[in-house]
């Protein structure tokens, strides 16, 4: 079903007015398909003929734009080259791979060697207003390659819903004491994680987050709440509301399992007020990913994960209406569609 024939349904359960913070679960029409636990995606559609993945999560389905200029050649593999997606920046050169330098829009990419190439991890801001990245390669303080990628201007969908705001009688109950710090505790945790570590643990292996493939709320949808109450009968307009999906949901009914997409070391396995049992973990080269709602943590702080590992069981704890996995993707700080970065073809070294 294309993106513009899906119908949207809004769904409310707002606990507070102390912090404004509202999350919307949304619906959309569509069978769910069914995976093997840690499943390598690409695999499952090629042996079991698995149609229906609308967001690309297949490695196959990967874009290259090659460019060489002198003795450097520049891989750029991205699902789409959109905004809010992940890319894999792989520099080739026929000298020594070791003392190039890439910096994109100014600034400075670590780069990991890998199999015949150096590569970073880069995405598009989701609201970028920018037509084109440029890349600058240089060796030692000597530029040697400039190369320009389009970025593609993706529209993300938009939800309006009206919201009677009499409906909700808990929005004038004051939150306590003991509530508001556990949620500047998390948040402080939260912080805390996304602090990334300098090596690297990425290898070719990214595995899909669950086992079976449905998503019930894309990235980045927009959703603007038209809020009102009734006066003497009549509709009275309030302030409206609008907030950006940081993630992608992906059905998952409580108890199903939730596995990491690539190997990588927990930074967070906590329980906090608005994420509910939270997992994040932290892949090195800029790469962090997190896991949310989920009502058992089968991992902790400080563990070393590897792609397709089951790190917990999806739930509804947190701010949600029903169970489900939130999944999110950060990249050098960046927030972008976790399932962009399933089809990168990373050659890693380990
Ligand atoms: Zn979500």
């Amino acid at each position: 079903m294309a993106r513009s024939q899906k119908k949207y349904r809004i769904l409310w359960l707002p606990q507070s007015t102390v912090i404004a913070v509202i999350v919307g679960f949304v619906c959309c029409a569509g069978k769910a398909t069914r995976l093997p636990p840690g499943t390598e995606v690409s695999r499952a559609i090629m042996e079991k003929n698995v149609a229906g993945f609308p967001e690309g999560a297949d490695r196959s389905l990967a874009q290259l734009k090659k460019m060489t200029h002198e003795d450097v050649t520049l891989l750029a593999w991205s699902r789409d080259f959109a905004r809010g997606s992940a890319l894999l920046l792989e520099l080739e050169s026929t000298k020594s791979l070791s003392d190039l330098k890439l910096a994109v829009n100014g600034k400075d990419l670590k780069l990991t060697e890998g199999q015949g190439c150096v590569f970073a991890l880069f995405a598009n801001s989701p609201d970028s207003q920018r037509k084109e990245n440029k890349l600058l390669v240089s060796r030692g303080s000597t530029p040697v390659a400039e190369f320009t990628l389009p970025v593609v201007q993706k529209e993300y969908p938009v939800a309006v819903s009206k919201m009677n705001v009499q409906n909700f009688s808990n929005q004038s109950k004051p939150m306590s004491q003991k509530t508001i710090d556990w949620i500047e505790e998390g948040r402080k945790k939260k912080l805390k994680a996304f602090v990334s570590v300098d090596g690297s643990y990425l290898t070719q292996e990214l595995k899909y987050p669950r086992d079976e493939h449905k998503i019930t709320s894309p990235f980045f949808i927009k959703r603007v709440y038209e809020r009102f109450k009734m006066v003497k009968g009549k509709k009275q307009k309030l302030k409206g509301r609008t907030s950006y999906h940081g993630g992608t949901d992906l059905k998952g009914l409580t108890g199903a399992p939730i596995f990491a997409v690539a190997n990588g070391v927990v930074t967070l396995a906590e329980h906090l007020y608005y994420d509910g049992k939270i997992v994040m973990i932290d892949h090195g080269n800029g790469i962090i990913s997190g896991y949310l709602h989920q009502s058992e943590l089968l991992v902790k702080e400080g563990d070393r994960v590897v792609a397709g590992q089951q790190i917990g069981r999806s739930g509804n704890t947190g701010m949600v209406t029903g169970p489900h996995l939130h999944i999110f993707l950060s990249v050098h700080g960046v927030k972008a569609d976790p399932l962009s970065l399933l089809v990168l073809p990373i050659r890693a070294r380990n």
